[in-house]
């Protein structure tokens, strides 16, 4: 039974589970099947009832680590290995409380561990999500943009180079499209399609009739028929997981995670070290096991990984509240060293809000008048509207500009918007404003084929047949000017090309900052389907339409910003040279002048220029213009060979590997294409320059507050360090027990450490010049302060264990809990200290970061549970304090917080005498 006769036997729609081989049908055979007519598409009411029958368009993502899996791998850590051992080891020795106690913190610290990295992860998943894929269809006779998600078998589909197959397509229509099915045959060259069947068992990759979901079209359009949906799709079915759960690893957090290793094997060494000195002298071997245990828990900074992990984590959703989503953890981190951003004009620097105002035809220049999309305005000769009699060239270029054209203008609720590209939609409303409608036109000279606008080839053209058939093509003014042989003239005659005249003209609009678009056309006589062949020669040249499209000016306040940070801003457009420059300079960009406008290197100048002479070029130079994409690569390369850390903006399909070079990969949420957006580090969902500039300022402030949150941390480890060295090399006993450096080192890391996150961005975050990638995070003066407040800690807490000991002769419970006590408290103090590294506190406000007073108060009422509960007593081996107890330790926090405050304030002003010197030379 063939299935058409299945069809014919079944009237109910298709059975979701029917298998059919969509590739070995006639295009028109598998309309039929699915219900639907290429034209009109499918109706509200019937994507509905689909929607039902299918479900929605959605891969079931492929199950990750289990949820168990995670959370044992949370005992996959170094420290947590020798807790373990020290559990059985303190449960053999019959210390019961030490062992309960020891194997508790590792379980609650593997709870809190899983806690933490499931929200880390869930909040870059969420975001990674929240970015959902666009289709084109056709629904109800009408062209629409959906979520992909809706679609269903049977929608009309249409896609462009840059897109990604939304589903598994019956091709119906094609124009010269390519498609890289990589993702789903490995085959990395960009196979041809066309709709033509092929044999029911051709393999995959031989399947030209086909469009597998999430293969990305890299060249032409076409229009299909959905067949297949979710996991009914070729990818759905192999199960290849779409939704990559990034890794959280990032090259600082390998640092750290390196850095606490070494760290780990020099304390495993001296740990071994004491003990077998220890045992040889004859101590008991299970006092001195805790010694090096002691010792291990106390000196490893075993939560600093997790603790970054989560600041940058915390950075994400704090970029994403400025418009900037972040794809990969790594640029959280390299944001804050950017030091170049290369951007797009269009539409990030400016605002993308075309207006025609200036028309050039058969030798005369008119103004237009009116602003916006709203067609309300004049082509002016003089004062007056012109009459479009008059001028047979001005009437072609404007019958030109509303036919060679895929966009529209709309009323909505008062306001006038477009559909489609803000460039064509300002010639739509030139048009109308000369009195054009545009129904009548297209009646009159209907549409038979067309090539779409690409970057690459800067023009677009349109066949049309009616009483005769025409070409209008349009685009820049190189590539309309390359093509032409004559010009018309107002009478309607075709005259001698005036191309001095021509560029005369057009480098004064492009001088004042106008796009200027050009316009040509050609007689088509037999031609029934265009293509970039027949476009090579022979155009009549029209005339100039020149729009203006104003900076946006949040883009100029954070173009500023920048540049006081010592981050330069380039522009890389593939607008004309002129245009480029004199927006470039209303928006505020510096480089080389000449003749005191920005000199503007062009795509071809590029070509001329060697990869060495390109190097310092690319620094110096603010404006590149008509750059094809493969150039911004070259751009990328020449600015990374000077060791610049580069942010780079794209939008098309060809800006892939510009993206993957450049540091910071940067693509369009609104214009950009599904290629750009996986090839990107961050996206940003306003095309938005400023939101490059927002997520710049976060991920300083997220790499200050981990330096912050790392300056914090390190002194603890060094200074329970010191003291269990210390003990060993004086033949005390431990001041300090591992229980209760497990105490001080879970609660504080969380209630004190982690509200270091929430400290806002530091005055004059953007003041200063980008950190360079190489210096290390604790610059010399913080590894000073580290030692210093360390060795605080070490006297402070050794200090009163003694003073205690010796002097009031308390017991040695007591004492312990004093000196435990003591790390805790200064913690606290220098807390406050650690909220900016140099400045003082009056400068960023006492109660700018209220977490950390929050984050305090819950210690202390922490700690009082530690010392007074008695339940804590018999956990931790701790004891009730006194007042006057209580009162040496808070005098010691004070000490410590003035000690660090002279420190700071001293370097502080040496700082800025250095700077002040530096300026004055
Ligand atoms: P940009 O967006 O940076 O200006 P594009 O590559 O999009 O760069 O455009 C390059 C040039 O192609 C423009 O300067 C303009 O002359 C021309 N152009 C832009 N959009 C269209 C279009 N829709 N149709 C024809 N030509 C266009
Ligand atoms: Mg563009």
């Amino acid at each position: 039974m063939s299935v058409t006769e299945q069809k014919r036997v079944s009237k109910s729609p298709l059975n979701p589970d029917q298998h059919i081989d969509w590739h070995s049908l006639d295009a028109q055979e598998a309309l039929e099947l699915l219900g639907v007519s290429s034209k009109k598409g499918l109706t509200e009411t019937e994507v509905q009832k689909r929607q039902e029958q299918y479900g929605r368009n959605v891969m079931t993502p492929k199950k990750q680590q289990s949820a168990f899996v995670r959370f044992m791998l949370q005992f996959h850590q170094p420290l947590i290995y020798i807790l373990l051992v020290a559990t059985v080891v303190t449960l053999l020795l019959e210390e019961y409380i030490d062992s309960a106690v020891i194997f508790g913190v590792v379980f609650v610290n593997a709870i809190i561990g899983y806690i933490q990295e499931s929200k880390a992860l869930a909040a870059i998943d969420a975001l990674s999500r929240s970015m959902t894929a666009k289709a084109q269809v056709i629904r109800d006779g009408k062209k629409q943009n959906i979520n992909a998600q809706e679609l269903v078998p049977g929608d009309i589909v249409q896609v462009q180079s840059g897109d990604k197959f939304p589903a598994d397509v019956r091709l119906v229509h094609v124009r010269d499209i390519k498609v890289d099915e990589s993702a789903l045959t490995g085959e990395s060259v960009a196979v041809e399609k066309n709709a033509a069947p092929v044999a029911a068992d051709d393999v995959l990759g031989d399947r030209f009739s086909m469009g597998f979901a999430s293969t990305v079209v890299t060249y032409g359009q076409a229009t299909g028929v959905v067949v297949s949906t979710g996991d009914k799709t070729e990818v759905g079915k192999i199960q290849e997981s779409i939704s990559s759960a990034e890794t959280l690893e990032t090259p600082l957090t390998k640092k750290i995670k390196e850095f606490s290793h070494l760290l780990l094997w020099v304390i495993l060494g001296l740990a071994a070290a004491v003990f077998i000195v220890e045992t040889v002298r004859g101590a008991d071997w299970g006092d001195t096991f805790m010694v090096a245990v002691a010792l291990a828990v106390g000196a490893i900074p075993e939560g600093l990984p997790v603790a970054v992990t989560i600041m940058l984590a915390l950075g994400v959703s704090k970029m994403a509240k400025r418009r900037a989503i972040i794809r990969k953890l790594v640029a959280v981190e390299t944001l804050g060293s950017t030091n170049v951003i290369c951007s797009d004009k269009t539409g990030t620097l400016t605002e993308n809000q075309m207006t025609v105002q200036q028309i050039v035809a058969g030798n005369k220049v008119y103004a237009v008048s009116g602003l916006g999309y709203r067609p309300e305005g004049q082509v002016q000769e003089g004062e007056q509207q012109v009459d479009l009699n008059t001028n047979k060239a001005l009437e072609q270029l404007l019958v030109a500009g509303l036919l060679c054209n895929d966009s529209s203008v709309k009323e909505k609720e008062g306001q006038w918007t477009i559909e489609g590209d803000p460039t064509e939609g300002a010639l739509v409303v030139a048009a109308q404003k000369a009195g054009f409608e545009r129904g009548e036109l297209e009646q009159k000279l209907p549409r038979k084929d067309a090539i779409p606008f690409e970057s690459e080839h800067q023009y677009m053209a349109t066949l049309h047949e009616g009483e005769r058939r025409v070409i209008y093509l349009k685009g820049s003014v190189e590539a309309v000017l390359e093509r032409s042989e004559s010009m018309l003239l107002p009478d309607g005659e075709t005259g001698r090309l005036d191309t001095d005249g021509i560029n005369k003209q057009v480098e004064q609009m492009a001088g004042e900052g106008l796009r200027v678009l050009a316009f040509g056309m050609a007689e088509a006589e037999d031609l029934n389907s265009i293509d970039h062949d027949n476009m090579r020669s022979g155009l009549v040249f029209i005339g100039l339409q020149g729009m203006i499209d104003p900076p946006r000016k949040e883009a100029v306040e954070a173009v500023k910003l920048c540049q006081q940070a010592g981050i330069d801003v380039k522009m890389i457009t593939g607008d004309h040279a002129a245009t480029a420059s004199a927006i470039a300079s209303q928006i505020g960009l510096e480089g080389t002048r000449e003749n005191g406008k920005l000199k503007a290197i062009t795509g071809k100048e590029l070509q001329q220029i060697e990869d060495r002479e390109l190097e310092e070029i690319a620094e110096r130079t603010a404006v590149f213009a008509r750059v094809a994409p493969d150039q911004k690569l070259r751009l990328v390369k020449a600015l990374q060979a000077r060791d610049h850390v580069v942010a780079m903006t794209g939008d098309g399909v060809n800006d892939g590997p510009a993206l993957k070079q450049a540091n910071i990969g940067i693509a369009m949420g609104i214009t950009g294409t599904d290629v750009a957006k996986d090839a990107s580090d961050m996206v940003l969902t306003d095309d938005n320059f400023s939101s490059i500039e927002g997520a710049v300022e976060e991920g300083r402030s997220v790499f200050d507050n981990l330096t912050k949150f790392i300056v914090w941390t390190l002194p603890t480890n060094l200074g329970e360090g010191l003291v269990i060295l210390f003990a060993v090399v004086l033949g005390t006993q431990l001041p300090v027990q591992p229980v209760q450096l497990l105490w001080i080192n879970m609660t504080t890391a969380v209630l004190l450490g982690l509200t270091l996150a929430f400290e806002p961005k530091e005055p004059g975050i953007m003041d200063r010049p980008p950190r360079p990638t190489n210096e290390p995070i604790l610059t010399k003066d913080l590894v000073m302060r580290t030692l210093l407040v360390g060795t605080l800690l070490l006297i402070a807490a050794f200090g009163l264990y003694l003073y205690e000991r010796r002097i009031l002769g308390t017991d040695v419970a007591e004492a312990r809990t004093v000196s435990t006590t003591v790390f805790v408290v200064l913690e606290s103090f220098y807390l406050l200290s650690c909220r900016s590294l140099v400045r003082p506190m009056r400068q960023i406000g006492f109660f700018s970061n209220m977490w950390v007073y929050y984050g305090i108060a819950a210690m202390f009422f922490f700690q009082a549970l530690f010392i007074y509960l008695p339940i804590m007593n018999t956990l931790f081996g701790s004891a009730p304090l006194d007042a006057m107890q209580l009162l040496r330790i808070f005098g010691a926090g004070v000490v410590l917080l003035i000690i660090v405050t002279i420190e700071k304030t001293i370097r502080f002003s040496i700082n800025k005498r250095k700077e002040k010197a530096a300026a004055s030379n």
